[in-house]
């Protein structure tokens, strides 16, 4: 099965893939750093054709980072196949389900949702994989990026304690208000100090770079910060059991830790608020340990075990059908995590707009939003 664009597709919100490396002739390189965990690596049919293609980027990432210049491919060719396959669909539908302004409506001043030229930028689509995408390009390795690692399981013996996983997932939080915070710092740019939008600044007549500490255009600067934020909140949704539920057919354990069933975006990921405490964070809340070694997870829950980031999201309504992983096809439990992930999506949008006024006055803060939105807002936002 190859990957289309036009219309729902398969492919992961995270997932590696072993065999696309493979190919690469790059898995000697990831010696250095911990191996494939097979079952995150999701060696699987549609795997080898190119389907899991988010996966495909970050295992492609890593390698990127952890080869030696002078003897790599250049890294650009990497994206290039990463477009290819299409990579972050799931992010990409998600985030245009949450914030792409529905046909007919247009931002507004305030700037409520995304033209299809900004939130290309945002969301990523063909030729481009979006700031969204980015972390899985040039973060694949930064655990902080993508909410893993906090995994707990209230049972005896049980590796992790529930303050090292707290612990965890408070560094994962810290991490997306950096690049939350740093989006709002670089809004600064798109709108002078007498409050007229800078032409140069929101230029799309071409795309966006996100990656790799390349900076650019004031827009783009601003999307970046967001769209990583987002990478990792929406990943929580997926890599943890916050929305979903157990295997009522087995025991509970390490292969099938408990659902917390909750709906809607977590109170403690809100990027525009204070920092949470570890009181705040679910006794049994648990995301997955992810291990580029097959073993490297021991007796912890798997990022395999609770991903849900596989299946059918219609980028126009946000419905999520035929999830492809284990914990995914447990009752609804991929189209849970995708609801909830689109509700703190749109959460976070507003608790951005609320970060820019509350840094730049109203006047200037609501200016930045409506020309983070529009596609011509040197001519809308005034
Ligand atoms: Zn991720």
């Amino acid at each position: 099965m190859t990957f289309r664009r036009g219309r729902p597709v398969l492919s992961t919100f995270s997932a590696g893939v072993a065999a696309t490396a493979l190919l690469l002739g790059l898995a000697t390189s990831a010696a250095a750093a911990p191996l494939p965990d097979p079952a995150r690596a999701g060696v699987t049919a549609a795997s080898k054709t190119g389907t899991a293609a988010k996966g495909t980027s970050r295992f492609a990432g890593s390698v990127a980072k952890a080869k030696k210049p002078g003897r790599d491919i250049p890294p650009v060719q990497y994206f290039g196949t990463i477009n290819t396959f299409g990579q972050n669909a799931e992010h990409e539908r998600i985030t245009r389900a949450a914030l792409a302004c529905a046909p007919g409506v247009t931002p507004g001043a305030e700037g409520t949702c995304f033209e299809p030229g900004s939130i290309r930028q945002l969301a990523g689509a063909k030729g481009t994989m979006g700031a969204i995408g980015a972390p899985d390009v040039d973060q694949v390795l930064t655990e902080a990026a993508h909410c893993d690692g906090a995994d707990y399981l209230n049972a005896a013996g049980y590796p992790r304690t529930r303050a090292q996983a707290t612990s965890v997932l408070l560094a994962c939080i810290a991490h997306l208000k950096g690049e939350f915070n740093r989006g709002v710092e670089r809004a600064d740019a798109l709108v002078d100090a007498a409050g007229a939008v800078s032409t140069a600044a929101t230029d799309l007549s071409s795309d966006c770079t996100f990656v790799l500490g390349v900076t650019g255009r004031g827009k783009c600067n601003a999307i970046e910060g967001f769209g990583r934020a987002l990478h990792g909140t929406e990943d929580f949704y997926s890599h943890s059991n916050w929305a979903d539920r157990a295997d009522s057919r087995s025991a509970i354990g390490i292969a099938n830790p408990p659902g917390l069933a909750r709906t809607g975006a977590a109170p403690f990921l809100r990027l525009a608020a204070p920092a949470p405490a570890a009181a705040d964070i679910p006794a049994d809340l648990s995301t997955g340990c992810f291990s580029l070694n097959p073993w490297g997870c021991g007796k912890r829950i798997t990022h395999s075990v609770l991903n849900k980031d596989n299946g059918i999201i219609d980028p126009l309504t946000g419905e999520a059908t035929a999830p492809t992983t284990p914990r995914g096809q447990i009752e609804a439990n991929f189209s849970a995590a995708v609801q909830a992930a689109i509700a703190d999506t749109r959460a976070q949008w507003a608790g951005f707009r609320t970060s820019l006024i509350t840094r730049y006055g109203t006047t200037r803060g609501q200016r930045m939003a409506c020309a983070m939105t529009h596609d011509n807002p040197a001519v809308a936002c005034r």
